[in-house]
């Protein structure tokens, strides 16, 4: 089985997100990349790292990306500078910074309602690196119902890796979406760089 990723818009709300095994904050972001790549017109930029500008570049139809891309080009800094130019700076992270605070804002304020913290604190799943946002974002006592959730995620992730590794081990192919579980919880999704 391949991961499977049901398209959601960027906006949507974390309590119509929630779903078992994987971060909402991720699911989130993971949309807002996917609508910026297929969407381009929708959010000009002028520079973009490496990763989303191969993104851009593997887009279909390409009518938005020769359009994004004829405009760095053509504003690309050609110049031999006498020190290195900043790689990094990408208009579309930095949007997807914005909106990744304003989720994790959302997120806090859900935790102030029972039925929000109590399915959370149950089957909830937050990657590692929103989780620790999360950490220092709430007083003492949400931080850690976030380390809980952690803690039983990470125990979770081992079983279902362990039994992954058992059925690969007896020649059985499929079921790697476990993979792309675990690797969300270590790195968060895809592009999201730090
Ligand atoms: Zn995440
Ligand atoms: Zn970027």
């Amino acid at each position: 089985m391949k991961e499977q990723f049901i398209p959601v818009a960027p906006e949507t709300s974390i309590v119509q997100i929630l779903a078992r095994g994987v971060c909402p904050i991720c699911t989130l972001m993971r949309s807002l990349q996917n609508a910026m790549v297929e969407n381009a017109h929708a959010y000009p930029a002028t520079r973009l790292c490496n990763f989303h500008a191969w993104s851009l570049a593997h887009a279909s139809p390409a009518i938005d990306a020769v359009a994004a891309l004829k405009s760095m080009l053509l504003q690309a800094p050609v110049e031999v500078a006498s020190r290195a130019v900043e790689v990094h700076a990408c208009d579309w992270c930095q949007t997807i910074r914005q909106h990744e605070g304003e989720k994790l804002t959302e997120y806090v304020h859900e935790l102030k309602r029972d039925n929000f913290r109590k399915w959370v604190s149950q089957y909830g799943t937050v990657c590692l690196f929103h989780g620790r946002c999360l950490i220092d974002m709430l007083p003492a006592a949400e931080a850690d119902l976030v380390r809980q959730m952690l803690a039983r995620s990470q125990e979770e992730l081992e079983k279902q890796l362990l039994a992954f590794q058992a059925r690969i081990q007896k020649g059985e192919t499929g079921g790697g979406g476990v993979l792309g579980h675990i690797t969300e919880f270590l790195v968060s999704q895809r592009g999201l760089t730090r």
